[in-house]
């Protein structure tokens, strides 16, 4: 395989990176078994900066058989868990060294700006690999009384081989959502970055080889998602498989896993989070947390709050501000010193978000604010608000991904919440009010995995996230993403 090198020299970073575009696989970098390559595009202006290893589905056996391997040779039950903390540490520390240009190479394929890349994904990703490596010498069962003659007692073994397959919206920090807690309990892996952006999951594969984690523990295939995805999901000896994506590809992994070994599956799905703004909210709080559970990383966030219901004596007042707050959000170069908003991903993605914004004008929605390109080149696309809205339009409906929100006027406290919770998705919700009680009661009464009061779109390692209804099913991040990699043995001893 061939070398990605890359030298930035931009207002807010200077500095150069190289490592290899090929699979890697049992600790080598190699070429897919096909000799194929995927373009990798800047979506600033439209260009191929990389061509990448493109894997196959025999590329998947290769890796499969190189992480049983190490299954059963150095890692699960032969490796003691504080040397898998200590690797995992090691990783922390390197990828906090290379924070820069971690940063940079997400700006480049994925088109977040280098700051937001930093500020966000990369400490949230250095925070979860650190919060499991503290797990990885704490994973332990109980002893249960039945009768004093028996010994019960429990263990939380390894899956195994663990299949991950990520999108590419929060490249790394997915990438370290999945393989913290997999490899604090002892798994091997076969992850799949997302074809969009692969470039900081074959850095972050560079510096898993360098901290010491035996070959074949973590292995990144490369490759599309009807081929490499599909057949992660269909492998017959992979024992879990974990999912971030859109709820079509969901239901696909479901069926695959149902179809062939009836391997365990976790999802972290789409949303259409609400953000309910009561009119004895911060006004000026509410709008900054609200925008930025709208806009940030562009929109292409699942937790993403994009229907906004005000309450009606407040709805005028926080329509101005909050047109105001989105119109103060610059939208341009990733690598520019005071950029909030980068391009869309993709062309493709670009395309669907200009969909969603013509159908909004086609079924009748006021188009209050933006709605149009920025620029020629590159997939950027103006902040942009609907009001008029009916709860049956697509845009109040469907999953967008872009920066796009529409802002709905509501009158009572039970109504709200029916028209909160009236939607197939339940990830996130937020809630703004200076009323404790309203807060606990709404928070309470809200279908969503996560409810932020007074603040939107923030996650913790140590504080669990994923979706209620069609948003996922199970949760990461915290110690309940440990039970999504261990199996539970029952063992009973007779004394008598
Ligand atoms: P996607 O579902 O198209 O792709 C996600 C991943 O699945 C990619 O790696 C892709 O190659 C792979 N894939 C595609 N088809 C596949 C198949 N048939 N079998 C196996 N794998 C396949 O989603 P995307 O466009 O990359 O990401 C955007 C979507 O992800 C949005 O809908 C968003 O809501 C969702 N998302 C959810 C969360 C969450 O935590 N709930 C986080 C990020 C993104």
């Amino acid at each position: 395989p061939s070398t990605f090198e890359y030298t930035w020299d931009t207002p807010v970073y200077k500095g150069s990176t190289s490592f290899s575009t090929g699979l890697y696989i049992n600790g080598k970098f190699i070429d897919g078994s096909n000799n194929t390559t995927i373009d990798v595009i800047n979506p600033t202006d439209g260009k191929t900066i990389a061509s990448i290893s493109e894997g196959t589905p025999k590329d998947v056996d290769i890796a499969v058989d190189a992480a049983q391997k190490a299954y059963d040779t150095v890692w699960g039950l032969n490796c003691p868990g504080n040397e898998r903390a200590r690797l995992l540490n090691k990783l922390a520390d390197l990828l906090i060294e290379h924070s820069d240009e971690f940063a940079a190479l997400e700006a480049l394929d994925n088109g977040k700006t280098f700051g937001w890349a930093k500020k966000a994904d990369l400490s949230m990703s250095v925070d979860v690999i650190r919060y499991y490596a503290g797990w990885a010498d704490k994973i332990h069962g109980s002893t249960i009384e039945t009768s004093e003659d028996k010994l019960n007692y429990t263990r939380h073994e390894p899956i195994g081989v663990v299949g991950q397959i990520i999108p590419w919206n929060f490249p790394l920090m997915m990438m370290c959502w999945k393989i913290g807690p997999a490899l604090a309990t002892g798994n091997t892996i076969v992850l799949k970055p997302s074809e969009f952006t692969p470039l900081t999951a074959l850095l972050a594969a560079k510096l898993i080889d360098e901290a010491g984690f035996p070959p074949g523990v973590v292995n990144v295939v490369n490759g599309y998602g009807d081929t490499v995805g599909q057949a992660i999901a269909e492998h017959m000896h992979i024992g879990k498989v974990a999912f971030t994506g859109s709820t079509l590809v969901g239901r696909k992994i479901m069926v695959a896993a149902a179809k062939s070994n009836l391997k365990n599956v976790t999802l972290e799905l789409g949303g259409k989070s609400p953000s309910i703004i009561f009119d004895d909210a911060d006004l000026d709080l509410a709008v900054e947390w609200a925008a930025h559970g709208l806009y940030f990383n562009h929109g292409q966030s699942c937790s993403a709050g994009t229907r906004i219901y005000v309450h009606e004596n407040i709805y005028d007042t926080f329509l101005q501000k909050f047109t105001e707050k989105s119109m103060s959000l610059k939208v341009g170069d990733p690598f520019g010193q005071d950029t909030f908003q980068g391009p869309q991903v993709s062309e493709r993605q670009f395309k669907r978000v200009m969909d969603y914004i013509e159908s909004g004008k086609q079924e009748g929605a006021t188009l209050h604010l933006g709605g149009h390109r920025v620029g020629t080149e590159g997939y950027f696309i103006t902040p942009t608000i609907f009001t008029d809205v009916h709860p049956e339009m697509r845009i109040v409906r469907e999953e967008i991904f872009g920066p796009v929100g529409v802002i709905l006027k509501f009158k009572d406290d039970d109504d709200i919440i029916r028209q909160a919770n009236d939607s197939v998705y339940g990830l996130a919700a937020g809630v703004f009010t200076s009323n404790v009680k309203r807060a606990i009661k709404t928070a309470h009464a809200l279908h969503a995995g996560t409810v932020w009061v007074n603040c939107s779109n923030t996650t913790y390692a140590n504080v669990p996230f994923g979706g209620y209804k069609q948003s996922g099913i199970g949760r990461e991040l915290g110690e309940y993403a440990l039970d999504n990699y261990t199996n539970v043995k029952a063992i009973q001893i007779n004394l008598a």
